[in-house]
């Protein structure tokens, strides 16, 4: 696995849907903690399921979110991977796009980096309008700046407050304690 020589900062977006989410989430955190060092975990947020047109009425099924943050000497490449390891070791196999899932990994940020590569955005696409991350990832780093805006992760949640006085996109709500 290809590494770097000094480390460089990263979150990672985790969601669940199906079975016990919150061990699915403590767990993922955990397998997480063996390739990224000082790893923070935000508060857990509880959301709608984001659908996309047309999706069948069993998918509508209430996520638990949270992100992490922390130091990495994996590349982006290997970091994508490592995540997409752990979505397997905990059982999510192949299934449609925004399908219930056992686990979601997303790699939201990396360093400064923008990367576009066919298997790996960076930012994640979506990112800024997502409720879901921007809430959780502001409790960790409110001065991280979105490297294709240019704005601080603080100023994308005041965005989406400011945007949405009467409830944020999805619904989502912390629903777990401080770390
Ligand atoms: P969304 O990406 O909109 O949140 P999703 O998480 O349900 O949707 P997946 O089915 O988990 O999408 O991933 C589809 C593909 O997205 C993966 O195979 C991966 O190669 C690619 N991908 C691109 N950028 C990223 C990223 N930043 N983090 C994780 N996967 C990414
Ligand atoms: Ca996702
Ligand atoms: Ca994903």
């Amino acid at each position: 696995m290809s590494r770097l020589p000094s480390p460089a900062r990263v979150a990672i977006g985790l969601g669940t849907n199906v079975g016990d989410r919150r061990a699915h989430l403590d767990d993922a955190l955990a397998r997480l903690a063996a390739h990224v060092d000082g790893l923070r975990r935000a508060r857990t947020y509880a959301s709608d399921a984001m659908l996309p047109p047309g999706a069948p009425p069993g998918w509508a099924m209430p996520y638990l979110n949270t992100v992490c943050v922390g130091t990495t000497r994996l590349t982006p490449a290997a970091l994508l991977a490592e995540t997409q390891a752990i979505e397997q070791a905990l059982g999510r196999g192949p299934h449609p796009r925004w399908a219930p899932r056992v686990i979601d990994l997303d790699v939201l940020l990396y360093g400064d980096r923008v990367i576009e590569t066919p298997t790996l955005t960076v930012p994640h696409p979506g990112l800024a309008e997502r409720a879901f991350v921007v809430l959780p990832l502001a409790e960790l780093a409110p001065d991280w700046h979105e490297p294709v805006s240019g704005r601080p992760i603080a100023a994308l949640a005041e965005v989406l407050r400011a945007a949405h006085p009467d409830g944020m996109p999805y619904r989502t709500r912390p629903v777990g304690e401080v770390p």
